[in-house]
């Protein structure tokens, strides 16, 4: 499905950026990455799979795909050293969504912390892993559903969603790598602040019931009030709104 030689046509200019590499089978694009990162490769190095046999989710989750069906790729982005990345993962969902706007591939709404979602159902997924010893580097996994997987579960079916284009993928991905780009050089210039306001207009829970599940505590209803400049999560529990760092919590909407 995928072709260098497309890929760096469809990238023009910005081809000199990254340094992309296309495997036949993998077991995730991220720990083939997060290895070559270790082992020195430079920023903008890129890792894309027509078929991955254990992609990640958070938390150990598995993120399903299938060859044909699904773009999965990772990307490596080095910031300046000392500098922790936070709100990345938020910051890559801005981009995934205004490259799949600018495409015509329809609107995506985001929700927190790495969800990018299409008619309320999960589309993509964001995996974002600091690279061992070097933590202002950071390996960023996407996959996204070009079409459900046959061999998709029921259950995991009536959740997910699929961007239904016929489009070339090359050219998808190299508009995903240049919206990349531009995010990332904002954010390793200022943060995530800069990029706030294009995740709150794209946020699907703004003002919305939701429930908080964590592995740790019991599930806590409230309602979301968006993020703040450094990406957390702001829920409004008891009148009292309470910034949420931690990746460890999946938010839901609430009936
Ligand atoms: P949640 O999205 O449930 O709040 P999460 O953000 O922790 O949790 P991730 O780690 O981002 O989830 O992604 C893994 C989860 O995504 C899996 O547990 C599964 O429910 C779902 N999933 C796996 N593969 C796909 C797919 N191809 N399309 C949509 N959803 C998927």
């Amino acid at each position: 499905m995928f072709d260098l030689a497309a890929i760096a046509r469809a990238l023009g200019e910005e081809a000199r950026r990254f340094d992309v590499d296309r495997l036949a089978v993998c077991d995730s694009t991220n720990a083939v990455l997060l290895a070559r990162a270790e082992a020195g490769a430079p920023s903008g190095t890129v890792v894309v799979a027509e078929t991955q046999t254990a992609g990640r989710g958070r938390r150990n989750r598995a993120w399903l795909s299938a060859p044909g069906d699904s773009l999965t790729f990772s990307l490596l982005w080095r910031f300046a050293p000392a500098t922790a990345p936070v709100g990345l993962s938020l910051a890559v969902g801005v981009a995934l969504a205004e490259a799949l706007s600018k495409v015509g591939a329809g609107e995506t709404a985001l929700k927190w912390p790495n969800d990018l979602l299409k008619d309320g159902k999960k589309l993509g997924g964001i995996l974002v892993e600091l690279v061992p010893g070097t933590p202002h580097a950071a390996v960023i996994g996407i996959g996204l559903n070009l079409r459900l997987p046959a061999g998709m579960p029921a259950e995991l079916r009536a959740t997910s969603a699929a961007l239904g284009i016929a489009g070339n993928p090359n050219r998808l991905l190299a508009a995903l790598l240049t919206e990349l780009r531009a995010v990332l050089e904002t954010f390793a210039g200022a943060g995530f602040a800069p990029l706030r306001a294009a995740w709150m207009a794209r946020h699907a829970f703004q003002d919305a019931p939701v429930t908080l599940l964590s592995d740790f505590a019991p599930p806590r209803v409230g309602v979301c009030r968006g993020v703040d400049d450094d990406g957390a999560l702001c829920f409004e529990s008891a009148g009292r709104v309470e910034r949420i760092l931690s990746g460890e919590i999946s938010l839901r909407g609430a009936p």
